[in-house]
């Protein structure tokens, strides 16, 4: 898929996210938010795209064993705290949940892998979802959402 978007807006830094509510959540399914799971969520939610298990280890300056980052995801995921994003190649990236981070999209680039987030502009996001309803319409599909996903190359790689 490829499409050209003219005014795209970076995504910003992720608004505060909510611990009490993450801590809440987690305590649905039994969790506690411990301070190994807290560095997790911290780190992903100032992350500007999705990461694994390894990206996050080496971001957090390699002090948390990368079998403990990925137990975290794991209840994080459980909980429906963190969003699994599955890449080319195979690679599982996390993600803060929607309901955490809010609607956005992504950017794949086919040279490197890494993907970013980016947040449309209202107008966009609004014409985004006429295209989607037509889309659905045609297999008479009942959408309950969308996902955009661009392909291309990043910034450093072009
Ligand atoms: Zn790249
Ligand atoms: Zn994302």
């Amino acid at each position: 898929m490829r499409i050209i978007i003219n005014k795209v807006t970076q995504r910003p830094p992720h608004a505060p996210i909510s611990e009490r509510a993450i801590e809440e959540r987690l305590a649905g399914s039994g969790a506690r938010f411990t301070s190994g799971r807290r560095q997790v969520v911290a780190a992903l939610s100032g992350a500007d795209g999705p990461r694994s298990a390894a990206e996050l280890h080496e971001e957090m300056g390699g002090e948390v064993p990368v079998s403990s980052v990925y137990r975290s995801l794991a209840v994080l995921e459980q909980a429906g705290v963190v969003e699994p994003h599955h890449g080319a190649r195979g690679l599982t990236r996390y993600e803060m949940a929607e309901w955490l981070a809010g609607h956005h999209h992504h950017l794949v680039c086919e040279s490197c892998g890494g993907v970013e987030d980016i947040e449309l502009p209202k107008q966009l996001e609004v014409e985004l979802e006429r295209l989607v309803g037509k889309v659905s319409g045609l297999s008479s599909f009942s959408a309950s959402g969308h996902a955009l996903e661009v392909d291309g190359r990043c910034e450093r790689c072009r």
